[in-house]
């Protein structure tokens, strides 16, 4: 018997449109799942075109007539350090419905995405009154000076794997710069930023600034990104939609940030603290049951080592206990849908007929719950040509490569179309820093992995993507700089 909701409910959803709470034009909804139960939570309202045409509208109109970019940075900020400190103190009904939706064990929807989320809000409303041009030498007669001035509507698709996390990582730096927003959450998990909606209203954010509608991709989301009302979109998900967005909105011209998806590497050299790395190495792959855009799906590990890493690696998965995802002991959930887990099972079967050794787990885990749940999975021996060693997985699937040496280990850990994410494992200060400068990827991480902090910027190079999100640079993503001359003669 699954535990109760403590916190939350699961009252029907409505859109968030101009500040209101409203139907879907067409009547339509949906129901998530409980990836944990593969039962249906509550109805939600279906944003189709036409819904999104409002959302858009609203948007609008609050850019370009309402208070929002007209205010003071510093009262935008305090409206959303309001927003910030409501967050917090919901933590655990926002965690709840995470845990529901998103099928992530309580322990981190509460400890990590929860507080990280809120902790992104904080962090860029104090930016809100600090985002400046800058004044520049004068030419003869003139005298320069640039403006930032925000990007206009931002409408933001996200994906189910950290459905509030990702969402505020776009919200935090648009509303503080004073864009407006249309919010489109993954059709999957929509609850957690439906409340934050609801948040943003009791913080005192107008009406029209930011707008939440759930609804399917090629429906609501390719809306989004063809409206002309529509300045900016902020995507994050898959590299194929990612591509599809690129080719939709270049009929519009429209400023573009993609985070996309990865495989990135995990580079243990025979020096490392091999206890501290088969830690970190277990952590990137099986964190969020390895539904993470930057999770450490290939560990690259030093020929001679492999054996006693993959025993460590080993030792740690059989400890992540799987089970109910509202109980505080739970360390891995389940994939998001059925679909995911027959996904990530046929690159399973790949693995084996590639000829990769599989050292631990491979198989459905119906001990755990009615869910879909897959028992943490280890193939040793892999080889970089191999498709579970460049396709994205997305799923608990450790691939370890053994190199030779560190030419060997740069080729492989730069063998594939991604560059999101990195990690370098050694007690060599000079090998660390040399690796993390040759890798071609948006972070890396040496003698850690999966660590972030609102001020440190994340992206990715080749396939996954541009832009770079957190951190101050993420504010230059939305804002537009202007130049402006006076004659002085
Ligand atoms: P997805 O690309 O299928 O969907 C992401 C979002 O795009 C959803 O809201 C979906 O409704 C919407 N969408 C789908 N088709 C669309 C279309 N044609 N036009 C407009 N919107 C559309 O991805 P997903 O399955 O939800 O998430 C998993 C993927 O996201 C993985 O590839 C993962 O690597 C990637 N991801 C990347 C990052 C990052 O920061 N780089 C972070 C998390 C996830």
């Amino acid at each position: 018997m699954p535990l109760a909701l403590a916190h939350a409910n699961l009252n029907p959803r409505k859109l968030l449109i101009d500040g209101s709470w409203v139907d879907a034009r067409s009547g339509k909804t949906f129901r998530p799942t409980n990836p944990a139960t593969a039962e249906p939570l509550c109805e939600v309202a279906q944003a189709d075109a036409e819904d999104i045409g409002l959302a858009v509208a609203a948007a609008r109109r609050a850019f370009d007539e309402g208070p929002w970019p007209r205010m003071s940075g510093a009262e935008r900020g305090r409206i959303l350090f309001r927003l910030s400190e409501l967050m917090y103190a919901r933590a655990k009904e926002i965690a709840e419905l995470e845990t529901i939706d998103a099928g992530k064990p309580i322990s981190e929807s509460l400890n990590v995405d929860v507080p990280m989320a809120a902790e992104v809000i904080q962090y860029y409303a104090g930016w809100a009154s600090k985002v400046t041009g800058e004044t520049l030498p004068p030419r003869g007669e003139s005298f320069i000076y640039t403006l930032r001035e925000p990007t206009g509507v931002v409408g933001a698709i996200v994906p189910w794997n950290f459905p509030l996390l990702l969402a505020m990582w776009k919200v935090g730096p648009a509303l503080a710069t004073g864009c407006t927003m249309v919010l489109k959450p993954s059709e999957t998990t929509p609850l957690s930023v439906l409340k934050v909606g609801e948040l943003a209203l009791e913080a005192g954010v107008p009406a029209g600034v930011l707008n939440v509608v759930p609804g399917p991709g090629r429906t609501a989301g390719n809306a989004l990104v063809e409206h002309p009302g529509v300045d900016k979109i902020a995507f994050t998900g898959s590299t194929a939609v990612g591509q599809d967005i690129m080719r939709r909105a270049a009929g519009t011209v429209k400023r573009l940030s993609l985070e996309l998806g990865g495989k990135s590497p995990n580079v243990v050299f025979a020096d490392a603290d091999l206890d501290a790395a088969a830690r970190g190495a277990v952590a990137g792959i099986f964190y969020n049951k390895g539904e993470v855009c930057a999770a450490g799906s290939r560990v690259l590990v030093e020929r001679k080592a492999q054996e006693e890493l993959v025993e460590k690696m080993k030792a740690r998965a059989a400890k992540l206990t799987q089970g109910d995802t509202l109980d505080p002991k739970t360390r891995l959930g389940p994939q998001i849908s059925e679909a995911q887990l027959e996904s990530v099972l046929s690159y399973v079967k790949r693995g084996k007929e590639e000829g990769a050794k599989l050292a631990l787990g491979g198989e459905r885990n119906q001990a755990a719950g009615k869910g879909y749940f897959l028992q943490p999975t280890i193939f040793m021996d892999a080889k970089n040509e191999m498709t579970i060693a460049q396709e994205e997985i997305f799923g608990p699937v450790a691939t370890v490569i053994p190199f030779d040496d560190l030419d060997d280990a740069l080729r492989k850990a730069n063998g594939v179309r991604y560059g999101l994410a990195a990690g370098v494992w050694t007690r060599d200060v000079k090998k660390a820093h040399r690796v993390a400068h040759a890798i071609r990827a948006g972070t890396v991480w040496v003698n850690s992995y999966n660590v972030y902090d609102p001020g440190a910027p994340f992206g990715g190079y080749k396939q996954s993507g541009f832009g770079r999100e957190l951190g101050k640079i993420a504010l230059d993503g939305y804002t537009e700089s202007k130049t402006v001359w006076i004659d002085l003669g």
